[in-house]
């Protein structure tokens, strides 16, 4: 369970923690998870809610990287398939196999991509999820059957992961928590405290009532993804860039324009990247983009080019052409790109992670992906433990089933999100005969998880139910804002707020979701 009430308490009790972790996204969770697996007494604090930056937009693909093999990237494309295999087994309420088709225009490209593929999955090594096959230009047709057929030769499937990023993060958080971490969303770290040229804990400030807490750490951790050179510069206003931002954007179609359960892989856009289209909660995402930027914020925007870019390169593939009006949802994010003296395009620039471990012992941990989230914790909690002399401790992280494991749910089904918590939620729908309705006649959401999100996953706002708890305005940004008001009068009951709160929350959320809407 992740309670506030009960995690203020802990911040008040404990005099001094082993292990500070700032940022509630993928990295700091899965450092969480790992430092108190070894026993280490933890504390994570986020700004927001849990996975609010980089780790809720991603392309929710649990990958080794085809891309970076092209590039060379072996090690890379190693490390992240194994991964794959590791958080598939720990996690089967969160994730599934997915398969990719490449669709080939010539009968070159049809070997080339295939033998690339035959060299992907022998890198998988024991964790393989299948050969990949080639396919004949009516197979191909009938699998994507929303793509056009001209000039097709047939094309490659391939196998690869697909998860739901902010339930994973949310999971990692239960996990952590179970076993013994103390974690916050809402608090942020304002200023870093030293003792003798050494970081020795940090100045909190709770943004949901103001109220600031001193704290004392062996060692901090900066996992804030785009945002750790402010840290960094909190440490030392001379410390030099270590990320450079490149923003992402996905747009979320109707399944009309894309019908079936494969994913279609374009590998060569404009600018070098690749474009998925993924079948994903019923919908379709399709991205991504590749846009270096100077100023990071938040709440990132799709550019409208981003979103012609997007839309230009599917309809040149697909049969019915998709404008803007067809846009369900469309959302962004930053990648913490490690920087380089390259000042070239970001679409080539490493995913590969860093960690610098700044004079006064400050431990920052930038790059790396989503799927490498465990393999990151790992060397953050090794390099931790050396600088802050903590005793020696295996990272057992590699089998170690995550909140809600159940290999018997099926990803993708009503509450299978949830896992084994599941059942939890079907007893409050039985209790209260109103709460097992469903929020919105487009999805399967029903009133009992917004109750479950408060009560037992943190969720303090509106938007951390809408966008990260459930993923309506990840999906259907409209849907989101229709049902609003009604899942913020289950909140504002459940957190006993006033209606004051009530409209505040509801207009707050309405003009972050507009953004959602192209
Ligand atoms: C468009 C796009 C598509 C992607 N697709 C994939 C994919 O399909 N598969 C994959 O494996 N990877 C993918 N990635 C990469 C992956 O999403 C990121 O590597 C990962 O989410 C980064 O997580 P993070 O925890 O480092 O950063 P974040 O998720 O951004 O978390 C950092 C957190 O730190 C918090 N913070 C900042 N300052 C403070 C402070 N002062 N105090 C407290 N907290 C603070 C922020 O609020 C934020 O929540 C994609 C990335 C992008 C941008």
């Amino acid at each position: 369970m992740l309670s506030r009430v009960v995690s203020i308490e802990e911040l008040k009790k404990i005099q001094e923690w082993d292990i500070l972790v700032i940022g509630g996204g993928a990295t700091g969770l899965g450092i969480a998870v790992d430092a108190a697996q070894r026993g280490f007494k933890t504390l994570l604090v986020e700004k927001n809610d849990f996975a609010k930056g980089t780790s809720s937009r991603s392309t929710k693909l649990v990958h080794g990287g085809v891309r970076y093999l092209a590039q060379g990237n072996i090690k890379l494309v190693v490390e992240a398939l194994r991964e794959r295999g590791y958080l598939l087994a720990n996690a089967p309420h969160l994730t599934r196999v997915q398969h990719f088709i490449i669709p080939a225009y010539g009968y070159f490209q049809k070997w080339y991509y295939g033998i690339g593929l035959l060299l992907y999955d022998l890198l998988s090594n024991r964790l393989s999820l299948g050969k990949p096959s080639l396919l004949g230009k009516n197979k191909v047709l009938k699998l994507l059957s929303g793509i056009s057929g001209k000039g097709l030769k047939g094309g490659v499937m391939y196998t690869d992961g697909q998860f739901d990023d902010a339930r994973l993060a949310i999971s990692l958080g239960l996990t952590a928590a179970d076993l013994g971490a103390t974690l916050l969303n809402y608090v942020a770290v304002v200023e870093l405290l030293k003792k003798d040229g050494r970081i020795a804990g940090a100045k909190l400030t709770d943004e949901l009532t103001a109220t600031t807490y001193e704290v004392k750490s062996k060692v901090v951790i900066n996992a804030t993804g785009v945002f750790v050179d402010s840290i960094l510069d909190m440490d030392d206003t001379a410390s030099p860039a270590a990320v450079m931002p490149s923003q992402g954007v996905h747009v979320v179609v109707s399944k009309d324009f894309f019908p079936g359960e494969q994913a279609l892989m374009i590998p060569k856009t404009r600018d070098g990247r690749v474009l998925f289209a993924v079948p994903w909660q019923g919908a379709v995402v399709i991205g991504t983009t590749d846009t270096p930027l100077d100023q990071i914020s938040e709440e990132p925007s799709a550019l409208d080019e981003e979103i012609d870019f997007i839309l230009d390169h599917f309809n040149q593939y697909s049969q019915k052409k998709i404008t803007r009006a067809d846009v369900l949802s469309v959302f962004a994010g930053l990648r913490p790109l490690v920087k380089t003296s390259n000042t070239g395009s970001t679409a080539f620039a490493s995913r590969d992670h860093t960690i610098l471990v700044s004079p006064s012992n400050l431990i920052t941990i930038t790059g790396g992906k989503w799927t490498t989230y465990r393999k990151m914790a790992k060397d953050a909690v090794n390099n931790a433990a050396f600088v802050a002399k903590l005793p020696i401790v295996k990272c057992r992280t590699r089998k170690l089933r995550l909140h809600g494991y159940d290999p018997q749910i099926k990803y993708g089904e009503p509450l299978s999100a949830y896992g084994s918590d599941a059942i939890q939620i079907r007893k409050l729908m039985e209790e209260h005969s109103d709460w097992g309705s469903k929020l919105h006649p487009r999805h399967d959401h029903v009133k009992a998880e917004v109750i479950w999100a408060v009560r037992m996953e943190m969720a303090m706002q509106l938007e951390d139910v809408l966008a990260r708890r459930l993923r309506i305005l990840f999906i259907d940004a409209a849907a989101a804002i229709a049902v609003a008001p009604e899942v913020a009068s289950l909140m504002a009951l459940e957190l006993g707020k006033s209606a004051e709160w009530e409209e505040e929350q509801v207009g707050t959320f309405v003009e972050v979701a507009k953004g959602y809407l192209p």
